[in-house]
């Protein structure tokens, strides 16, 4: 299991989210990225994996309204697209910043 990042940054400006994991590594995920890839069963099917969220409909001004710990393990974000559902484990995290399209 991947450890918790010792630090977290939202640079709204940028439509950026900043994992400190260490002294070391560092990922920046963009927001519209993060948004797309969201795990929850509304913006993915359970079952085949199948992106059910149309990318093109994510909103420009996409915004990060609140983060959320769920034990050690995964954060819940909120955007203001109203949408918060989706869990994000720090494996997942991780994961989705090594397979970021550039
Ligand atoms: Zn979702």
């Amino acid at each position: 299991m991947a450890d918790a990042p010792a630090n977290i940054r939202a640079h709204q400006a940028e439509q950026v989210l900043e994992l400190v994991w260490d002294e070391s590594t560092t990922d920046r995920l963009r927001y519209r990225y993060l948004r797309s890839m969201c795990p929850c069963a509304s913006c993915r099917d359970e079952w085949t994996g199948e992106r059910i969220l149309d990318p093109k409909s994510i909103r420009p001004d996409l915004k990060l309204e609140g983060m959320e710990n769920v034990g050690a393990y995964a954060v819940r974000f909120g955007w203001n697209d109203g949408h918060s559902s989706g869990l994000f484990t720090w494996e997942n995290l991780r994961q989705l910043a090594a397979d970021q399209p550039m």
